[in-house]
């Protein structure tokens, strides 16, 4: 949680130097390339720190330790999957569940109806999600606020949320944006779960997964935070 609040306060003081945020901004992306680099060399685990965030407009609110397994992905297990979730409740029960040990399961991240997002394990990690070992190793999980059978409960403001972290989990592990590699947990060989259901409008989430732009803006780093408010 500290380490995105410190991103954020940086992005203020980039906006109150001005011009000189610009250079910054290369600065950081330049630093960011070379991280990745380093991380792509075999038989060597990644740095963490501690509520650092693979997406930057989620926030941070860790799992239990009992509901995910510790792992060095895309370098152990290749990424290749988003599964899509239906909590069957609130984005607070969602959060209360994750965090429970004996719950046995968590998602990385949680949706709400607003568009919030809370990461809870990092990408790099094996999240409980899926109950199905390979479809775990492979894949990042979302859990939605909501219902299966309550179709208002999948909002504009959500499902335009969810596109943005999908867009950008594929795009960080070169997934392509279809139904075969973005998927519902009812697809997962061997579920018994039922979600995201048939009111989760599968057309529009892909459509909307394939409109992000190449080059979102993110909050925390880029020239971007110039013109943020
Ligand atoms: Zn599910």
């Amino acid at each position: 949680m500290g380490r995105n609040e410190g991103q954020r306060g940086f992005g203020r003081r980039a906006v109150l130097i001005g011009g000189g945020a610009a250079l910054v901004g290369v600065g950081v992306a330049a630093r960011d390339e070379l991280a990745r680099a380093w991380w792509r060399l075999p038989g060597m685990e990644k740095k963490r720190v501690e509520g650092e965030l693979d997406h930057a407009g989620a926030v941070w609110t860790a799992a239990s330790r009992s509901n995910w397994r510790r792992a060095d992905r895309p370098d152990d297990y290749t990424i290749d999957r988003v599964v899509i979730h239906v909590v069957q409740g609130s984005y607070r029960t969602a959060l209360r569940v994750f965090k429970d040990p004996g719950h046995g399961a968590a998602a990385h991240y949680v949706v709400g109806k607003d568009g919030r997002v809370a990461q809870m394990i990092r990408e790099l990690d094996v999240a409980f999600h899926a109950g199905n070992r390979g479809v775990n190793e492979r894949s990042i999980g979302i859990e939605h606020e909501g219902f299966v059978d309550r179709p208002r409960d999948f909002t504009d403001a959500m499902y335009a949320s969810s596109a943005r972290l999908t867009a950008g989990i594929c795009r960080r592990y070169g997934i392509p944006v279809d139904r075969e590699h973005i998927i519902g947990h009812v697809e997962v060989p061997g579920t018994d779960h039922t979600d995201p259901g048939p009111h989760w409008d599968w057309d529009r989430y892909i459509r909307l997964v394939r409109a992000v732009p190449a080059a979102s803006p993110s909050p925390s780093t880029g020239p971007s935070t110039t013109t943020a408010s």
